[in-house]
């Protein structure tokens, strides 16, 4: 079945006891036994699994093509349950261009309870080679990178994490399981902000993981989820499951319009950088298309000039709102450095721009009067 079709029905039925042709929304955190005792919907206690949980981890498998997902109350819950999953001492390879998030949960709350990490850029294979050591057992790549969308070559470091018994997750927030299979290119775990392209519409909070396999660690990452507790909520499940039926239609069009603007923008005198894997300036374009079968809709420009500039030309736009996450269907400008503090590697002019579902023509003209 294609991927369009999966996005529509994956975790879907209409409701046997309704027809109910729409999802319900479940917000019981008990399930009543039947007299003998046993539970005969499968269900207990919420924490454990739930009727919208369930439905919406089906979809998030099916649209990645693996054997199993997981969903959780933030992306950065996701990916924490990953990390938990490991013991002290284990070693962990994190990419330099990566969400400022996830190396602040390896600095500030993973490498105090014992993970060994390095940061390494692992667009270049020989350093992600070279940082493998005895107790390498994970391996994390984000591709295209927030905010800077530096390419990583999935395939590529899937070998060499297979080559030192490591498992390789992949942060595919931006380009979503439509833009890019990650667990076809051999990764094993795929993590997701649903909160972003997934959700869509800027008003849930949450994140996924999905496995290529039901193994040992899987299991572990359940343990993590079901005892620990960060799971997602009903309504936030109900949110994202809806979302997914659009999904592929949003990144189509969100990639249509990206296009248009980085293309916009590289060719604008006033314009010092534009990153977009779908531009053939980009240093990971060829890996890009190799790996990606959509762009995505998130576009990173530098103005010429400092953060004084770069924060005069956000002030300028009128389209696109001033304000961080990204993938809703409104357009998001945001000066990532005044977020990430001063210790962040991202450049002090540079502005990530959430493509929206406006009128590219549209949104050109808001950039273009900015850039003055
Ligand atoms: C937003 C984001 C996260 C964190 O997800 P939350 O839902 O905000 O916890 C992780 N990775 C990437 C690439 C993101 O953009």
């Amino acid at each position: 079945m294609h991927q369009d079709t999966i996005a529509v029905h994956a975790g879907h039925a209409p409701d046997p006891v309704t027809g109910a042709v729409a999802e319900g929304l479940h917000l019981s955190t008990t399930f009543e036994r039947a007299p003998d005792g046993s539970y005969p919907h499968g269900y207990i206690y919420s924490r454990e699994k739930a009727p919208n949980r369930s439905a919406l981890e089906a979809a998030l498998a099916a649209l990645d093509g693996g054997e199993d997902a997981a969903a959780f109350a933030s992306g950065q819950a996701a990916v924490a349950a990953v990390l938990q999953s490991l013991a002290p001492g284990d070693h962990v390879i994190c990419p330099s261009a990566v969400y400022y998030g996830t190396k602040k949960l390896l600095a500030q709350v993973f490498g105090p309870w014992g993970l060994e990490y390095s940061i390494v850029d692992t667009t270049d294979l020989d350093a992600v080679r070279a940082a493998v050591r005895r107790r390498t057992t994970l391996v994390w790549i984000e591709t295209p990178s927030n905010p800077t969308l530096a390419v990583t070559d999935i395939a590529g470091v899937a070998g060499i994490a297979r080559a030192a018994g490591a498992r390789l997750v992949v942060d595919n927030t931006w380009a979503t399981a439509v833009g890019q299979r990650a667990l076809s290119l051999g990764a094993d775990l795929v993590m997701y902000s649903t909160t972003k392209y997934y959700g869509g519409h800027s008003d849930t909070l949450s994140g996924a993981l999905v496995t290529a396999r039901r193994d040992e660690m899987w299991s572990r990452i359940r343990l993590m989820q079901s005892s620990i507790g960060a799971v997602a909520a009903p309504f936030d499940c109900w949110l994202v499951h809806r979302g997914i039926a659009s999904l592929p239609c949003r990144l189509r069009q969100h990639t249509e319009s990206a296009t248009k603007v980085a293309h916009f923008l590289a060719g604008h005198p006033a314009v010092e950088a534009t990153h977009y894997p779908g531009l053939p300036s980009h240093p990971g374009h060829h890996v890009a298309t190799r790996q990606m079968s959509l762009f995505g809709g998130m576009v990173s420009v530098q103005p010429r000039g400092g953060a004084t500039e770069a924060l005069a030309v956000a002030a300028r736009l009128r389209i696109f709102t001033r304000a961080t996450s990204l993938g809703g269907v409104e357009s998001l400008v945001e000066h990532r450095k005044s977020v990430e503090g001063p210790e962040s590697p991202t450049p002090d002019n540079l502005l990530r721009l959430s493509v929206g579902l406006e009128d590219a023509n549209d949104l050109i003209e808001d950039l273009r009067q900015a850039l003055g």
